[in-house]
């Protein structure tokens, strides 16, 4: 049985391998990898789960991979690992091999899924030490399954027993990977174990290096299990999380071939529709052009899920149309087979229908590299360790700043805060830090050297005011190069009072389309700042808004900057002490959204290297592909694209789309791959240009070029 000698520390040579993975060293078959499937066992499927229907089903669908479980928590094979309880449908069977053999013989390949997380009393019983404790040093029970206890991932839990499983599936049977599900956990674990209660305190960046150590180390001891039989296998995780993963997501990068989001719908009925397209964009930031494929839930995911019934349509169609257009793989997921296929079997012709429109394209969804002019740093320790003020959260605070982007229809990647070197960010005119907080001194200075070689930014509220360790610091570690300084405390209103204006001082591009009024909303809270040259906007006070008698400005004129705006050569600078995206999210504010449309196209220049005209709310995404560029278009203009689910689509008319091409490119074809025709373009020097008609839900206009 593998062992790690020093659980901390990753063996050196199986990381050093994965770090340099790459595309090129991937397994071949990744690339062609365009459509993934799974019917995720229960423990009664042996009964009742028709394995040749379900095989010729992912078959017929042309997914190129399948799951069959092994799991940890339960066996579907007649294991000899102790703890590793059989389905009590299991009788004599195979049933893991029946699904695999199944599976393989028509041509698919399988990943052995296994599942980490939790064991039962026996095995409580005999292993006190593999189990996250409370406090009180009490095991923590599952909320549905109380006779199910919660592992903790420091023990040997993960290296003797999880490791165990693994060597007998490879003895035994022929699979194309192992997947992990249920860890790491989307949550930093909090437990009190005798190994935890020696480590830095829970939710602290000196455990997260404990954390991100004991996940790197693990990895490559299942990696190296997963290559023991087949040179080309290899083990993955479960991520996902959006912007709030857990583990360090550029360690994850490097050392992992296949990101595999389990984001499998809107987990509240109040999150906006592009849940998925903000996975896609952490995935590109990190993967470096490897795999990453997004699950999608057939089933009825939301604050109620019936795991075992369909949710609407549209918003799975959706949700997939969101995972192609990212760049991610799609994948689609269903519970159980009961009665054969499941009791509620829609899925299956809505699976088959959305893979077989997909594959007719494969080639169109093989991107090389993203087209875009703007990067937003998506921060994942101020997502992590940051203390917002009262109800803010750095989700609303990203999803405003991201509906703006959408409404001023720029073309944007996401960036974390661990790749900001220069060759990374060199691409982009401008880089957005959406109150990126947490920045080490070395990730302040990146962005400094980008400033010098005439990049621009934008940054709001408490940008850089933390190291990344989390400890405030006395002024901001951007500066020098922001022309900021800090002048007292974050301030916040009293009671439901009116929160801080901004009054206008002279004009400026950023005012574009803002006229007959004096002032415009600042935002719920603000950083104060040292008073600046010549400022553009300046701080009003916020002040009573009830009663109405009291509801005016006593302080009508302040010279503290509400913006501050510089310029050194071709580089850009704005910084806004409001917490600006948040409060347009939660208020709603168009004229907040139109100010930072303004100032993020000031500071961008005009560089953009593809715009979309027209009517409607649409996420884009543009890429540089196999056979030449694509660029994709989400309709979300739908009365729910705010609150879940979509129930119908509304389309949109001419969207005029202007791409600029690199030297020595040219365009041989034009089509759109939803309504399935050629259209006419023109071609001006390095500009080509054409019209799509209208929109339904999503409409990829793919070009060949030479
Ligand atoms: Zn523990």
């Amino acid at each position: 049985m593998a062992c790690l000698t020093d659980p901390w520390n990753a063996p050196a040579a199986i990381v050093a391998n994965r770090e340099t993975s790459s595309p090129a060293t991937q397994p071949a078959w990744l690339k062609t990898l365009h459509r993934i499937g799974q019917t995720n066992i229960t423990e009664h499927d042996p009964a009742v789960l028709d394995v040749e229907a379900w095989a010729d089903y992912w078959a017929r669908v042309k997914a190129g991979v399948v799951y069959v479980s092994v799991t940890g928590i339960m066996a579907f094979y007649q294991t000899e690992v102790p703890f590793h309880r059989r389905s009590q449908y299991l009788a004599g069977k195979d049933f893991f091999g029946e699904l695999n053999t199944a599976a393989r013989k028509r041509g698919l390949r399988t990943f052995a899924r296994m599942s980490p997380d939790l064991n039962w009393g026996d095995a409580l019983q005999a292993h006190p030490e593999w189990f996250m404790r409370d406090e009180q040093g009490n095991a923590i029970a599952t909320a549905d399954t109380p006779q199910l206890f919660q592992t903790c991932m420091f023990t040997s839990y993960m290296t003797d027993y999880m490791t165990a499983i693994m060597h007998e599936i490879n003895v035994h049977y022929e699979v194309d990977g192992f997947y992990m599900n249920g860890w790491p956990m989307f949550n930093l674990p909090v437990c009190f174990c005798n190994i935890c209660r020696k480590l830095p305190p829970p939710n602290t960046p000196a455990y997260w290096d404990k954390f991100n150590a004991r996940v790197m180390a693990l990895w490559a001891l299942y990696d190296g299990i997963a290559s023991e039989k087949n040179r080309q296998a290899f083990y993955f995780a479960n991520m996902g999380g959006g912007i709030h993963a857990a583990p360090n997501l550029v360690q994850v990068g490097q050392i992992s071939q296949w990101f595999q989001a389990d984001n499998q719908g809107r987990g509240r009925m109040d999150d906006p529709v592009w849940g998925c397209a903000q996975q896609g964009r952490v995935c590109h930031a990190i993967m470096n052009g490897k795999l990453a494929a997004n699950v999608t839930g057939l089933w009825s995911t939301g604050p109620l899920r019936w795991r075992e019934s369909i949710k609407s349509p549209q918003e799975t169609q959706m949700w997939l149309n969101q995972t192609a257009a990212s760049g991610m793989v799609p994948y689609i997921h269903v519970i159980g087979g009961e009665k054969g296929m499941g009791e509620d079997r829609r899925w299956e012709k809505f699976g088959e229908d959305y893979f077989d429109w997909t594959a007719k394209h494969d080639a169109h969804f093989s991107n090389r590299r993203s087209i875009a002019n703007i990067g937003v740093v998506f921060g994942q320790r101020t997502n992590l360790f940051y203390r917002c003020p009262g109800n803010m959260t750095m989700q609303r605070n990203m999803d405003g700043l991201y509906s703006v982007l959408l409404d001023g229809r720029f073309f944007f990647d996401f960036l974390h805060e661990d790749q900001l070197d220069l060759h990374r960010l060199r691409k982009y005119s401008a880089i957005l830090l959406p109150n990126i907080a947490l920045l080490s001194d070395a990730q302040c200075a990146q962005l400094r050297a980008y400033a010098e070689q005439g990049g621009s930014l934008l940054a709001t509220f408490e940008t850089s005011l933390y190291t990344d360790q989390n400890e405030r610091r006395a002024d901001f570690g951007l500066a020098a190069v922001l022309g900021i300084h800090t002048a007292g405390k974050v301030i916040g209103r009293r009671g439901n009072s009116n929160p801080f204006y901004a009054r206008i001082e002279r004009s400026h591009a950023i005012l574009d389309g803002f006229s007959d009024t004096n002032w415009l909303p600042g935002a719920e809270y603000r950083q104060p700042v040292a008073a600046a040259d010549h400022p553009i906007l300046t701080v009003v006070p916020g002040f009573v808004a009830y009663p109405p008698e009291l509801s005016y400005p006593p302080t009508p004129r302040t010279s503290e900057p509400a913006v501050v705006l510089q310029q050194h050569g071709r580089s850009r600078t704005a910084y806004f002490p409001g917490n600006i995206e948040h409060s347009l999210w939660i208020a709603g504010n168009t004229d907040l959204s139109r100010l930072l449309q303004n100032t993020i196209r000031w500071v961008a220049g005009d560089t953009a290297p593809v715009s979309i005209e027209g009517q409607g709310l649409v996420e884009s995404f543009a890429w540089e592909t196999e056979p030449g560029f694509a660029v994709h278009l989400l309709n979300y203009t739908n009365p729910n694209a705010h609150r879940g689910w979509l129930r119908g689509f509304y389309p949109i008319g001419e969207q005029r789309v202007r791409l600029q091409l690199p030297p020595g490119r040219t365009v041989k074809k034009a089509e759109l791959l939803r309504a399935q025709k050629e259209i006419p373009f023109r071609l001006s020097r390095d500009v080509v240009e054409f019209t799509i008609p209208s929109v339904e839900d999503y409409e990829v206009a793919a070009l060949t070029a030479d």
